[in-house]
């Protein structure tokens, strides 16, 4: 029995009321072993006393199950958290992720079972329709994107940034166009970092690269998640409080196998999924016909296999790529053409969805 063999344990203790376990939230300051005593200290940031109360006999259990283990000693630091919770229709638990990003209501995922689905265009779409459609509801806060894509991250193009985000202290601020605030790995890593490199980098980076970005106040914060269902995925999904995931798909079937596969890596950590978006639909013609150059069906199909929602399928647009090439979303350039409407259905459903 060592401390690792300890540590390892406790990653099996949740935070009440969180699918996250007290090690991956941070809560485990020290760990140490020596004949046969356990002693484990904890730091909770949390105003309810009944959670330091549940999470030490968590890990008193937990430890004493252990061979090797007679005796175990909890030591528990709380302090009270600084803000106070945001409120959020109800659907609001407290935990340490919150505190994590205070003044963000709700952090929206964008995945994809692999890339070049649009996944990045969607999300760069969506994040300037929630701002329209919360600006038209009188709200004065903000929306942030969050490009987490560290093997092709297209934030900074499609929404026309490239400045360098500002460092105060220990904290990136956000740059900002479209009323968006935007972080992406692209304007942090240099272009020329062999893409190889870059898997391991997540996994140390990405932790830090959320906690770390000074939000400000948002009432949507969507991320973009890296392509794919492996273990850097997962790993930045049990960092980031999700409140939900939205699952972006292209027709044909081959890309809705993916799209499942996907959507059971947020099976494992709890995270619903929201609904699942089909993009590149169809091609419409000047006579209104549509061609399904891609197959049909693929979207609807992965949202009744997954027991979700289908929120809506995105034409091929020519103008969305060429919008994207240029920095200007389709959402703010042509808010009229169907695949914006598209983008400002979406958002206006997750806004009532996810009361701010
Ligand atoms: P991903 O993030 O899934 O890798 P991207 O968002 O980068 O995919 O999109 C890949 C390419 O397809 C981009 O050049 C983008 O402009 C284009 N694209 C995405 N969706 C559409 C669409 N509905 N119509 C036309 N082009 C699209």
């Amino acid at each position: 029995m060592d401390t690792t063999q300890i540590e390892e344990a406790l990653k099996g203790v949740k935070y009440p009321g969180f699918s996250r376990d007290i090690v991956s939230f941070g809560l485990v300051k020290n760990i140490e072993f020596a004949n046969g005593t356990a002693k484990v200290g904890l730091a909770l940031t949390t105003a309810d006393p009944r959670v330091p109360t549940q999470v030490k006999s968590d890990v008193e259990n937990t430890l004493s199950r252990l061979d090797g283990v007679t005796e175990v000693e909890v030591s528990v630091a709380v302090s009270k958290p600084n803000t106070p919770p945001p409120a959020a229709g109800g659907k609001q638990v407290t935990g340490p992720a919150q505190q994590a990003l205070p003044g963000v209501k709700h952090i929206i995922a964008v995945a994809s079972g692999k890339g070049g689905v649009g996944k990045s265009t969607f999300s760069v779409n969506l994040a300037c329709a929630l701002d329209k459609v919360l600006t038209e509801n009188g709200r004065k806060r903000r929306v942030g994107l969050m490009d987490c894509d560290i093997y092709g991250p297209s934030a900074p193009l499609m929404m026309g940034v490239s400045q360098q985000p500002e460092i105060r202290g220990e904290m990136l601020i956000p740059v900002e166009n479209f009323n968006v605030r935007v972080m992406s790995m692209g304007l942090l890593i240099d272009e020329e970092t062999p893409v190889v490199w870059r898997g391991p980098m997540i996994m140390k980076t990405i932790q830090q690269f959320a906690a770390n970005v000074e939000w400000g106040e948002l009432d949507f914060l969507v991320v973009d998640l890296p392509p794919g269902t492996g273990d850097a995925q997962l790993s930045l999904v049990q960092t980031l409080p999700l409140r939900g995931a939205i699952v972006v798909t292209t027709p044909q079937a081959a890309a809705v196998n993916v799209a499942r596969r996907g959507a059971m890596m947020f099976g494992k950590v709890n995270v619903p999924i929201i609904g699942v978006a089909e993009n590149m639909s169809y091609l419409e013609a000047a006579d209104g016909s549509r061609q399904y150059i891609f197959g049909q069906g693929g979207g609807k199909r992965t949202a009744e296999a997954l027991e979700t929602v289908f929120l809506g399928e995105v034409p091929l647009e020519p103008l969305l790529r060429e919008g994207s090439d240029q920095g200007i979303p389709i959402v703010v350039s042509d808010p009229q053409v169907v695949a914006s409407k598209v983008f400002l259905e979406i958002a206006e459903r997750l806004r009532r969805e996810f009361p701010v």
